[in-house]
């Protein structure tokens, strides 16, 4: 059924314009909500006689206690970020801005489909805020139905939410998911690509971002010359989504992106985490742990590849090719593990080349010698096996586990016991922000 029929369907029913279930259906769908979901919903907001929503008007409520349960709301609170974005449904591109609200009791994300003219900072009333439910968690939905009003009386905000005001962010406080937000950022990789988008061939930016807390990868779908210029950069209105299991700067048309006139330190407080932190993140591309090597896995030390797709082959053997003349390389995936959780470290050629102490020649002179290639891991194993080593890289988490590809891998030098002091201080300092 198209979804003009089902919102036939819908409008007769409820006895409602047509045209208004469409544009509602739409926003549902283009959001990925299930038709039959989105149907629900539009019945609940409409006030289907059935479900006893028909009379009185929404009720008002404090953000925090909005529930996914609501159909709709009145609301007061502080526009913490407000950025405006592009989406495109049944071919034609609809400007929407999207952003967070809160008042003393929460936070609370919304899209708002009209043009409100809506500011970081100002104070408003939404009058039937729709609510609808994304990833678990209530969201209101501004639409022509809302009543939007700004308010002179200044909501008094906790400061951990006045902080919010504006989207400031550093790259390791980012998530995927996060709309409006402002980085000041220093380009550190950046190259012109023209890809195959969805009007055609469209020339975009990617890269690397790095602030005093670590780097993410960016991608603009606007090429601005203040971020191809390189250097440090202060970018409004970005949004971040996940690209290959870490999140991702994306800087669109909406966005602005502004020379500074300051150094960036980058990586000076880079983000430094137990395993079971890093692991929990879902994936993160800047990180360092601490912790033992306890093995050294097989596939490890001379290696073959596949001079086709790279994989790593067994006997001549690719998964996928077949039968291939391998390419010899280095590489070691060693088990780390800090007492909390453990994580594959892969070393590239390189890094294996310093910790095996030789090249890729004397490796294979070393194998050629034995008539076996698997003496080169067991040199690897017996140099790292038992010691402590900090690594630092992109940690990636899949159905296939945790691997943590590193930039750097160096053994440590730490006090064991300065630095369980200065883990219990961290979770000290954690757990007090917590209690706040
Ligand atoms: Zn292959």
């Amino acid at each position: 059924m198209e979804l003009a029929d089902h919102a036939e369907e819908l409008a007769s029913d409820l006895g409602v314009d047509k045209q208004e279930v469409i544009t509602d259906l739409e926003n549902l769908v283009e959001y990925s909500v299930p038709i039959d979901e989105a149907k629900q919903s539009l019945r609940r907001k409409y006030g289907d006689g059935s479900s006893g929503g028909g009379g009185g008007g929404p009720t008002s409520k404090e953000v925090g206690a909005i529930t996914t349960a609501d159909s709709s709301v009145t609301v007061t609170g502080v526009v913490l970020t407000a950025g405006k974005r592009s989406i495109r449904y049944q071919g034609d591109d609809h400007e929407i801005t999207e952003g967070t609200l809160a008042d003393e009791t929460g936070v609370i994300d919304y899209t708002a489909w009209e043009e409100f003219g809506l500011e970081p900072g100002d104070t408003i009333t939404a009058g039937n805020a729709g609510v609808r439910e994304w990833d678990g968690e209530p969201e209101l939905n501004l639409g022509e139905r809302t009543s939007l009003s700004i308010v002179d009386e200044a909501v008094d905000l906790p400061s951990e939410y006045a902080d919010l005001v504006g989207g400031e962010a550093s790259l390791a406080e980012l998530s995927t998911g996060d709309r409006a937000v402002t980085v000041e950022v220093d380009v550190l990789e950046c190259e012109r690509r023209t890809i195959d988008g969805r009007d055609g061939e469209t020339e975009i930016l990617s890269g690397v971002f790095g602030d005093e807390t670590g780097r993410l990868p960016f991608t603009t779908w606007d090429p601005k010359a203040a971020i191809e210029a390189g250097g440090p950069v202060r970018l409004e209105n970005v949004y971040v989504q996940e690209f290959r299991g870490v999140p991702e700067v994306n800087v669109s048309v909406y966005s602005t992106a502004t020379a500074l006139d300051r150094d960036i330190a980058v990586g000076e407080n880079t983000t430094s985490m137990t395993v079971r932190e890093a692991v929990g993140t879902g994936g993160i591309y800047d990180v360092e742990v601490v912790g033992n090597v306890i093995s050294v896995r097989d596939g490890s030390g001379l290696i073959q590849r596949c001079p086709i797709c790279n994989r790593v082959i067994q006997k001549g053997q690719c998964r996928v090719h077949g039968e291939v003349d391998g390419v010899d390389d280095l590489r070691v995936k060693a088990i780390l593990d800090d007492g909390t959780a453990a994580l594959t470290v892969v070393l590239d050629d390189e890094l294996t080349e310093q910790v095996y102490g030789g090249t890729l020649a004397d490796a294979l002179e070393q194998a050629r010698e034995a008539m076996d290639q698997s003496v080169v891991a067991d040199d690897i194993r017996e140099e790292i096996v038992g010691r402590e080593y900090r690594v630092r890289g992109h940690l990636s988490v899949d159905e296939y586990g945790a691997n943590l590809d590193a930039e750097s891998f160096t053994e440590s030098d730490d006090d064991p016991a300065e630095r369980a002091a200065t883990l219990l201080a961290d979770r000290d300092a954690a757990v007090t922000e917590v209690d706040g």
